[in-house]
C-alpha cells in the first residue's frame, strides 16, 4: 500500500487549549496546518472545573484576545453565569471569571476550527517526532524537525511541529486501588510520543493533577446550600464582543462546607489514597490541592469551601469545586454525603487523579522553541503549567512563533513587564518548577500596568504586526489610545474654582470642599468622585464610549502608583537589553562561583535579565557576567 505522505507547513499535536490555539493562530497567518488529537469529540475539553478565568487566569485570556487568540470569544458565546472578581480591591486584581457550558464550549470550539481556512483536523495519534541532525550546531540546536508519524504509520512532512499533549502521554488515572490507563474522561492515553521524546534527548518528568467527582443534580438538597449568583451587568471578555450580546439568563452555583465528619472519613482511609500510599509518582500543584492535602496539610481548619457549579445549561451534572480527590470510591461516597446538602448525593462520574509525562521547560526558549530542535516548539500543560488558560496562551505564542519562523520573521517573546503571558512563559523557561506552574496575580511584579481592562492597549500592535488583529480592531485601539491621551491632557488643565456650584456639588458627594481653584483631574483622584460624576461641572466634555471612560478613571486615580511602576520597568528592562550570545563559554569566566556557573550552562539564558532570574546566580555572579561581556564586546570591536 502506497504510504501516506503529506506535505504541510505546520503540525500541531493535540486539540486541547494550547493545541486550539496554536492550530487556529498558524492558520490565520496563512500556513497551512494540521491539528491531531486522539479524539475530534474532545476538541478543547474541559476536564476538570467548568470555568473560564478567575484571579490572574482572567488577565490571560483577556491578553491572548487581544493579541487574537480564541478563548475570550469562544467563553463569550457559552457561559452560563458570570462575575467579575475582587471588585472591592484595587483594578489590579480585578478578574472576570465565567462559568461554561462545558459540551456548548468544545462544540462551539470545534466548529471555529472546522470552518478555519488552511487548518486541518486529523483525529490519528502521532507517535513519533521525525527531525535531521544537523551537521553543525546552529546556536544551541544540533536538530531541525521535519515532521510526524502517526500510529497508522501515514507521515506529515512540516517546517514546524508544536507539542501541546497535555495530560495524555503515558497517562494513568486513579481512584483509589483502581488504575487504568486512559487519558481524562476514559479517552485513550497517547503511550508511544514519549520514547520518541527521549530519544531526541528531551528531558521528560512526570506531574499529576486531579479532579472532584460529579454529582446528578437531582440528588442534591440545594436548600442547605448558599446561592451564588452571577453579576447583573456581565462583562464581556472579548474585546470583540459587543457587551449586549452578553446579558443572557445565568444559571447560579452553590456554596457549602465540609467538616469534621468528612475530615475524619478522609484521615481514617489516608492508607488507601493513592497520594499517601506512594502509588502516584507524578507531582501535583500546590495551589490546586485535592481534599485530602487540604485535611491533612491544614488540620487546625474545621471546614473547608466546597464550590457546587453546574456543567452546563442541558445536563444535570454538577461540579463539587474543592473536593478532588483520588480516594475509593466508596470512601468518595462516603466523605461527599457528609456535605450538608449531599447527604443523598449521587457520583455520576468519580473523582480521579491523572499522571502524565510532560517536558523540562528550561529546554526552551522564552519563544517556546527547543534550544536544541529548530523548528519545534511546545505549549500548555506539556510544559509544566496547569490550567486552561495557562494552556491557552502558551498555545497562541508558539504558535505566533512557528509561525514567524517560517515567514522567517523575528519572532516574539513578551516580557514581564509587558504581559502575565510574559510573566508566565519567563518563569516556566527560567525558574524550576517542581510541580505545575499556576498563574497568580503576586506573580507579576509590574500587576498595576498589567491590569485585565489595558490588555487591548498593551497587546493589540503585536497581535496586529502578527498578522493576527484586523487593521479595523488595530486603528480602533489607536484611536482609543489618543482619546484616553486627549481627554486626561484636558482634565489636566481644566481647573474649577472654589465657587457655589462646584461646593454644593462636592458638598452632595461628601466631598471636601475646595480652598482654592483645582483641575478636574484632582478632583477624580478624589476617591469618592469619578470621571462620570463630574459630569455636571464640566459641560465642555465631548461623549466617550464606557471602555474610554474606564481608563480614564483608572489612569488620573493611579497615575502616582503607574509612574513609579514604570520607573521600575525602566530599571528591569536595562538588563533585560543585555543579550548574551549563545556561545558563550561560562568555563571561561573565571569568577562565577560554581553553582551559577552550573545553572547558566544548563538554562543557557538569552539575556542577563533572565540570567538573573535563575535560582542560584547572585547579583554578584550577574555583575561578574556583565562586566565579562563588556570585554567580550570590546574585543569583539576590535
Ligand atoms: C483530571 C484532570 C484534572 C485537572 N485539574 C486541574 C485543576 O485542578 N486546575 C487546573 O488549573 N487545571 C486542571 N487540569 C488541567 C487542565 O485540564 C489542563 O490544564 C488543560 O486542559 C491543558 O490544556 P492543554 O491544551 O495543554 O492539554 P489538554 O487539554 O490535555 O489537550 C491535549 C490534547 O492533546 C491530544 N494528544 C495528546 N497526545 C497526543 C498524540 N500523541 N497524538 C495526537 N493527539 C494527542 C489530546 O487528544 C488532546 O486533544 C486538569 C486536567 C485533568 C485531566
Amino acid at each position: 500500500m502506497p504510504e501516506i505522505r503529506e506535505k504541510v507547513d505546520v503540525c500541531v499535536i493535540g486539540a486541547g487549549h494550547a493545541g486550539c490555539e496554536a492550530a487556529l493562530a498558524c492558520a490565520r497567518m496563512g500556513l497551512e496546518t494540521v491539528i491531531f488529537t486522539v479524539s475530534v469529540d474532545s476538541i478543547a475539553l474541559m476536564p476538570c472545573n467548568p470555568n473560564i478565568g478567575g484571579s490572574s487566569k482572567g488577565h490571560l485570556v483577556r491578553e491572548l484576545d487581544a493579541l487574537g487568540g480564541e478563548m475570550g470569544k469562544n467563553i463569550d458565546k457559552t457561559f452560563i453565569q458570570s462575575k467579575m472578581l475582587n471588585v472591592s480591591k484595587g483594578p489590579a486584581v480585578h478578574s472576570l471569571r465565567a462559568q461554561a457550558d462545558k459540551a456548548e464550549y468544545t462544540r462551539s470550539m470545534r466548529m471555529v476550527l472546522e470552518n478555519q481556512e488552511h487548518l486541518t483536523i486529523k483525529q490519528a495519534e502521532v507517535t513519533e517526532l521525525l527531525y535531521e541532525e544537523l551537521s553543525e550546531k546552529e546556536e544551541l540546536a544540533t536538530k531541525k524537525i521535519t515532521g510526524v508519524k502517526t500510529y497508522t504509520g501515514a507521515i506529515y512532512e512540516a517546517k514546524a511541529v508544536i507539542l501541546c499533549t497535555g495530560t495524555y502521554l503515558k497517562a494513568r488515572c486513579l481512584c483509589g486501588e483502581a488504575i487504568t490507563y486512559t487519558g481524562p474522561n476514559g479517552l485513550q492515553a497517547a503511550n508511544y510520543l514519549t520514547d520518541s521524546l527521549i530519544k531526541m534527548g528531551i528531558e521528560i518528568q512526570r506531574f499529576k493533577t486531579g479532579t472532584p467527582a460529579r454529582m446528578d443534580k437531582r440528588s442534591i438538597d440545594f436548600s442547605k446550600m448558599e446561592e451564588q449568583l452571577g453579576d447583573e451587568k456581565v462583562i464581556p471578555f472579548s474585546f470583540s464582543t459587543n457587551p449586549e450580546d452578553v446579558q443572557i439568563e445565568q444559571i447560579s452555583c452553590w456554596l457549602t462546607y465540609t467538616n469534621e465528619k468528612t475530615h475524619d472519613i478522609i484521615r481514617g482511609n489516608l492508607d488507601r489514597s493513592p497520594i499517601y500510599a506512594g502509588v502516584i509518582e507524578g507531582t501535583g500543584p500546590r495551589y490546586c490541592p485535592s481534599i485530602e492535602d487540604k485535611v491533612v496539610k491544614f488540620s487546625d481548619k474545621e471546614r473547608h469551601q466546597v464550590f457546587i457549579e453546574p456543567e452546563g445549561r442541558y445536563t444535570n451534572e454538577m461540579y463539587v469545586g474543592g473536593m478532588s480527590s483520588s480516594l475509593p470510591e466508596d470512601v468518595q461516597l462516603a466523605m461527599y454525603r457528609t456535605v450538608p446538602g449531599l447527604e443523598n448525593c449521587k457520583i455520576v462520574r468519580n473523582a480521579y487523579a491523572i499522571e502524565y509525562d510532560c517536558i523540562i521547560p528550561g529546554q526552551l526558549y522564552p519563544t517556546l522553541q527547543f534550544k536544541d530542535v529548530i523548528g519545534l516548539y511546545s505549549a500548555g500543560q506539556f510544559n509544566g503549567s496547569s490550567g486552561y488558560e495557562e494552556a491557552a496562551v502558551q498555545g497562541l505564542m508558539a504558535g505566533m512563533n512557528a509561525g514567524l519562523f517560517i515567514q522567517d520573521k523575528e519572532q516574539i517573546v513578551l516580557d514581564r513587564s509587558q504581559a502575565y503571558i510574559g510573566v508566565l512563559i519567563d518563569d516556566l523557561v527560567t525558574k524550576e518548577n517542581f510541580e505545575p506552574y499556576r498563574m497568580m496575580t503576586s506573580r507579576a511584579e509590574y500587576r498595576l500596568l498589567l491590569r485585565q481592562d489595558n490588555a487591548d492597549l498593551r497587546l493589540r500592535k503585536i497581535g496586529y504586526e502578527a498578522g493576527l488583529i484586523t487593521k479595523e480592531q488595530y486603528d480602533y485601539v489607536c484611536q482609543k489610545e489618543k482619546l484616553i491621551e486627549e481627554e486626561i491632557l484636558r482634565l489636566e488643565q481644566t481647573k474649577v474654582g472654589a465657587n457655589k456650584q462646584i461646593q454644593e456639588f462636592l458638598e452632595r458627594n461628601g466631598s471636601t470642599s475646595l480652598k482654592t481653584a483645582a483641575s478636574l483631574a484632582e478632583l477624580i483622584c478624589r476617591p469618592e468622585l469619578t470621571y462620570e460624576m463630574l459630569e455636571e461641572i464640566d459641560p465642555e466634555r465631548k461623549p466617550l464610549s464606557a471602555d474610554v471612560i474606564e481608563q480614564i478613571n483608572i489612569n488620573v486615580k493611579y497615575d502616582g502608583y503607574i509612574k513609579r511602576q514604570l520607573k521600575q520597568v525602566e530599571q528591569y528592562k536595562k538588563l533585560e537589553k543585555k543579550m548574551i550570545p549563545a556561545d558563550i563559554d561560562y568555563d571561561a569566566i573565571g569568577s562565577l562561583r560554581l553553582e551559577a556557573r552550573q545553572k547558566l550552562k544548563k538554562f543557557r539564558p538569552v539575556s542577563v535579565g533572565q540570567a538573573s532570574r535563575i535560582s542560584g546566580v547572585s547579583p554578584a555572579d550577574v555583575s561578574v557576567i556583565l562586566v565579562y561581556l563588556e570585554h567580550y564586546r570590546q574585543n569583539r570591536e576590535k
